[in-house]
């Protein structure tokens, strides 16, 4: 961190300052230079993120140096973070790894159909939701722990893991028994003390980016789970909120490669959510992956017309099995598997 201080800042307020440093452990450099003088503080300055520095006197500014999210970033740990799901599958090494499944789960027989549709045209993980975040309350809230069964079923009968959202700290331990990876959704990025509470579980979370959230935001959020002690976060670019219209929301492509320099976590990207309408999610999908995303999670429903929700954004089955068909040559020239 280096502190600026204002013009003619006195030698009072310098001692001042350097003693409310030293207070709290932290070296410092004065620097006094011929109109300005600056302070260097040496050490992890994230401790004075407690103390309003800019309220004291004789400071004009302070700018930070080390990241404010510290397990996150790629200063903290360079190589990349590997998560391994149940043994079959590698989120953020060699494989792109495709997630699909429907927005929702709606009965046993609507997931087994698409677990096995997605399995048979390569998909690595099935997803579906059984607690459902919707706009409206009186939109379909989704089956809640049938629908975890159902999904349970499917998963056995097909051996793909389940990837499903948990909404509420207090079903953490429900969702925990069923799911292989724990969906944490856009609406509930900032929602800490589920954050700290799926920190303290052992299951991989994929964290959705918050609809208005920035890419530090993000990163802060994953920052809440790893130091509630559980170091396995993938995180998901889903598209944000902008003036456009035309689509649901707008996929930031650039944070593909701007959380893959800031950050040693996976980052996989949701082009259904993020286009709005099935017509979008193979261009989007393409650009991701050529982006170098670690994933695709796809929303895919064996009837989309008649689908609980999202039904105009999922894939048919065979639309499905046709992008990632695809997507073969693309992942190959990015010297990755799928
Ligand atoms: C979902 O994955 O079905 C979902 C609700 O996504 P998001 O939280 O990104 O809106
Ligand atoms: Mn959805």
């Amino acid at each position: 961190m280096i502190i600026v201080l204002k013009p003619g800042a006195t030698q009072e307020q310098i001692d001042h300052i350097a003693e409310r440093l030293s207070k709290v452990g932290l070296k410092h450099h004065v620097s006094k230079g011929s109109e300005r003088t600056i302070i260097g503080v040496i050490g992890d300055d994230r401790i004075l993120s407690a103390y309003p520095l800019e309220a004291v006197p004789g400071i004009e500014k302070v700018l930070p140096i080390l990241k404010p999210y510290k397990l996150a970033s790629r200063d903290f740990k360079p190589e990349k973070t590997t998560i391994n799901i149940d043994n079959k599958v590698t989120i953020g090494g060699d494989t792109l790894v495709i997630i699909g499944g429907p927005c929702s789960v709606e009965s046993e027989e609507q997931i087994l159909s698409a677990a096995k549709a997605v399995k048979e045209a390569g998909a690595h993980i099935l997803r579906g939701g059984a607690f459902k975040p919707r706009t409206s309350p009186y939109d379909f809230q989704g089956l809640g722990k049938e629908g975890l069964k159902y999904l349970a079923s499917a998963s056995q009968e097909t051996g793909l893991p389940i990837i499903t959202e948990v909404m509420d700290p207090r079903e953490v331990d429900l969702v925990v028994q069923y799911a292989s990876i724990i969906q944490i959704g856009a609406r509930n990025m900032q929602n800490y003390s589920l954050l700290k509470e799926v920190g303290a579980c052992k299951k991989p979370i994929l964290l959705k980016r918050g609809l208005s959230a920035t890419i530090k935001d993000l990163l802060m959020s994953a920052e809440y789970i790893l130091s509630s002690g559980n170091p396995e976060v993938i995180l998901c670019e889903r598209g944000i909120r902008t003036f456009v219209e035309v689509t649901r929301n707008t996929l930031d492509i650039s944070a593909v490669p701007v959380i893959k320099e800031l950050s040693h976590l996976p980052i996989i990207v949701d082009p259904s959510h993020a286009g709005g309408n099935w017509k979008w999610v193979a261009p989007l999908s393409k650009a991701s992956v050529a982006a170098g995303c670690d994933g695709l999670l796809i929303e895919v429903h064996p009837n989309p017309e008649e689908a609980y929700s999202d039904g105009e954004q999922s894939l048919t089955p065979t639309k499905f099995i046709n992008l990632i068909n695809e997507l073969k040559p693309l992942v190959k020239l990015m010297g990755k598997i799928i």
